[in-house]
C-alpha cells in the first residue's frame, strides 16, 4: 500500500482556452501563415492555451523592430532615472496581476499555486532590483596616465538581445533578464517555451500599460526551430541569454559563433549536498526534502543527489523517506499541494527510465519510483522517490533526472566528498551541512559550483550573482552582475590641455 500525502482534484472549472499572438513592434499579431499550436495542462491534460506558432518571417520581422528601436535611442538614450520609473512601474503592475499570473502558469507547468503566486512576487522584486541598478549604470575615469590624458571608460548597452526561456519557472526566468537588460538600455526579443508561454504574453501587456516605447520589446511565439535557431543566427541580434538544457546551450553557442554574439547560459545541474556526521540532521533532512521535491524536481537547482557520511546514511535515509511520505503531491490548484504534475508525458518516461536504470544497475528503490495516479485528474504525476546504493558511475548519479528522485550516495573521507561532488559534468550550485565552520568552508572552497550552500538549500536573493561553472553555464544572472551582462565597456582617450608639439 502506498502510503504518501495525496490531493484529489477539486476545482475542475477550468478557464476557456487562452488565445495569444506574438508582441512585435508594438503590435499583436498571429504568424503570417496562419499557424498554431496547443498546450494542454500537464496535470488536467485539457488545453489550456492556443498560441500563434512563429516562423522564421515573425522572428525577423521582431529582430528588425528591436534593432531600429536600439538604433533610433528610443530607449537606449533615455536616462536611467525613466527606465527606472517604467520598471517599478512593471513591478506594480506584476503586484497586481499576482493571482491571474499565477493560476495560468499552473495551468500551463503544472507547479502548486502556492509556489507560483511566490514566484510571480520574486520575480516582482527582480523588477524593482534592477530598476535600483538603471541609476548605476556607470564606467570609471583615469587621470593617471599623464598630465594631458584623461580615459574615460563607458559603460554602454550592447544592443539587441534575444531572451530565450525555459519551462519550469517561465515568469521568473524570463524576469532574471529582462529588466536587467532594460536596465542596461538594450532592446529584446523574447522567446518564452513552447510549454509555457501565456506569462511572457501577460507581461507583454504589462509592459506596454507601463509605457514602453513600441518595438523595444518583442515576444515571438513557437518552438526552437525555426524562431529559436533565428535569434540566435541573425546578425542583427548582438548577445544571446538562455536558460534551459546544456544540450540545446551547446547548439546555441554553436550557432551564434559565426556571428561572434555573446552568449549568456544557464544550463542544467547535478547539484549534491554533503551530509557530515556532526550536521543538524533536522535542518538537513527538511532541506533535503524540500530541496528534492521543490517544483517537483523540474529545477536546475534540485538538489537531486545527496553524499552522505556512511555511519549516518542509513537513518538519513530513513528520515527522507518518512519526510517524504508527509509531502502533499496533486492538484496543483489546491492551496495544500506541495508538489503537482509533470511537465509531460515524455518526460514522466524519461524520469522512469533513470530510476528503471539504477535499479538495473544495482542500486535499491526505497520509496516510490513510479508514476503516480491522482484521483480526478487525467495528467502524468511521479511518486516521491528515493533510491539508495547509487555509484557515481550510474547515469542517476550523474545527469540530470528533473524529477522527484533523490540519489543517495556515501562518503568517508572529505577528500572523498569533494572528489563524488565535482564528479558530474554540470557545476551550477552545491551544499555542506556540518556544524564545523571550518568542514564547511573547506567544501566551499573546493566544490566546482557557481553556488555553495552551507547549512541551506536554495536560498536566493536578487542581490546574490547566480550562475554555473563547467556544463552548467557561462555568465551570471542577479546582483551587479546581471546588470554587466547586458553592457559593452567603452574605452575613451582623450588628449587635453596642451598639445605634444
Ligand atoms: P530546453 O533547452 O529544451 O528549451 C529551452 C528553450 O530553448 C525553449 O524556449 C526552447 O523552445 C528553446 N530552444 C530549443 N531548441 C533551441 C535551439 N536549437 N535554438 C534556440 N532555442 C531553442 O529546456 P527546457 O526543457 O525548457 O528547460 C529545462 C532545462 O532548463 C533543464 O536542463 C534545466 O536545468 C534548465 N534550467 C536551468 C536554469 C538555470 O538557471 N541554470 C533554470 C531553469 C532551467
Amino acid at each position: 500500500m502506498l502510503d504518501l500525502t495525496l490531493v484529489a482534484a477539486r476545482d475542475t472549472a477550468l478557464p476557456e482556452p487562452a488565445e495569444i499572438r506574438h508582441l512585435i513592434g508594438g503590435a499583436w499579431r498571429g504568424s503570417a501563415d496562419g499557424a498554431t499550436f496547443e498546450r494542454r495542462s500537464p496535470a488536467h491534460d485539457v488545453v489550456v492555451t492556443r498560441a500563434a506558432k512563429g516562423g522564421a518571417a515573425e522572428a525577423e520581422a521582431a529582430i528588425a523592430a528591436a534593432r531600429e528601436a536600439f538604433d533610433d535611442g528610443r530607449w537606449s538614450e533615455v536616462s536611467g532615472k525613466e527606465r527606472a520609473g517604467l520598471l517599478l512601474r512593471v513591478a506594480d503592475l506584476i503586484d497586481r496581476e499576482r493571482e491571474r499570473i499565477a493560476r495560468v502558469e499552473v495551468l500551463e507547468s503544472g507547479k502548486p499555486i502556492s509556489q507560483a503566486r511566490a514566484e510571480i512576487e520574486g520575480a516582482a522584486d527582480l523588477w524593482r532590483y534592477a530598476a535600483a541598478l538603471a541609476r548605476t549604470v556607470a564606467g570609471d575615469s583615469h587621470n593617471s596616465l599623464g598630465r594631458d590624458m584623461l580615459g574615460v571608460v563607458l559603460k554602454e548597452p550592447i544592443g539587441v538581445a534575444s531572451i530565450i526561456t525555459p519551462w519550469n519557472f517561465p515568469f521568473l526566468i524570463v524576469s532574471q533578464k529582462l529588466p536587467f537588460a532594460l536596465a542596461a538600455g538594450c532592446t529584446a526579443v523574447v522567446k518564452p517555451s513552447e510549454m509555457t508561454p501565456t506569462t511572457t504574453i501577460i507581461l507583454g501587456e504589462l509592459l506596454i500599460e507601463a509605457g514602453l516605447p513600441a518595438g523595444v520589446v518583442n515576444i515571438v511565439l513557437g518552438y526552437g526551430d525555426p524562431v529559436g535557431a533565428v535569434m540566435t543566427t541573425d546578425p542583427r541580434v548582438d548577445m544571446v541569454t538562455f536558460t534551459g538544457s546544456t544540450a540545446v546551450g551547446k547548439a546555441i553557442v554553436a550557432a551564434a559563433a559565426p556571428t561572434l554574439k555573446k552568449v549568456s547560459l544557464e544550463l542544467g545541474g547535478k547539484n549534491p549536498q554533503v551530509i557530515f556526521p556532526d550536521a543538524d540532521l533536522d535542518s538537513a533532512v527538511d532541506a533535503i526534502v524540500f530541496g528534492v521535491y521543490f517544483n517537483a524536481g523540474e529545477c536546475c537547482n534540485s538538489g537531486s543527489r545527496i553524499i552522505v557520511h556512511a555511519d549516518i546514511a542509513e537513518t538519513v535515509t530513513e528520515r527522507v523517506v518518512a519526510l517524504s511520505r508527509k509531502v502533499a503531491f496533486g492538484d496543483p490548484l489546491d492551496e495544500a499541494t506541495k508538489v503537482g504534475a509533470i511537465v509531460s508525458p515524455e518526460h514522466q518516461a524519461k524520469i522512469d527510465a533513470y530510476v528503471r536504470g539504477a535499479v538495473a544497475a544495482g542500486a535499491t528503490v526505497r520509496l516510490g519510483g513510479a508514476a503516480l495516479d491522482v484521483p480526478g485528474l487525467g495528467g502524468q504525476f511521479y511518486q516521491p522517490t528515493v533510491v539508495a546504493g547509487v555509484t557515481p558511475d550510474m547515469a542517476i548519479a550523474r545527469e540530470e533526472v528533473f524529477g522527484p528522485v533523490l540519489s543517495v550516495l556515501t562518503f568517508r573521507t572529505m577528500e572523498e566528498a569533494i572528489g563524488l561532488a565535482n564528479a558530474a559534468s554540470y557545476g551550477l550550485s552545491a551544499g555542506v551541512w556540518s556544524e564545523n565552520v571550518h568542514t564547511c568552508l573547506a567544501f566551499a572552497r573546493a566544490a566546482r559550483a557557481g553556488t555553495v550552500w552551507t547549512n541551506t538549500w536554495m536560498d536566493g536573493f536578487a542581490e546574490m550573482p547566480f550562475g554555473g561553472v563547467r556544463e552548467s553555464g557561462q555568465g551570471r544572472e542577479l546582483g551587479r552582475y546581471g546588470l554587466e551582462e547586458f553592457l559593452e565597456v567603452k574605452t575613451v582617450q582623450m588628449r587635453i590641455g596642451r598639445t605634444r608639439a
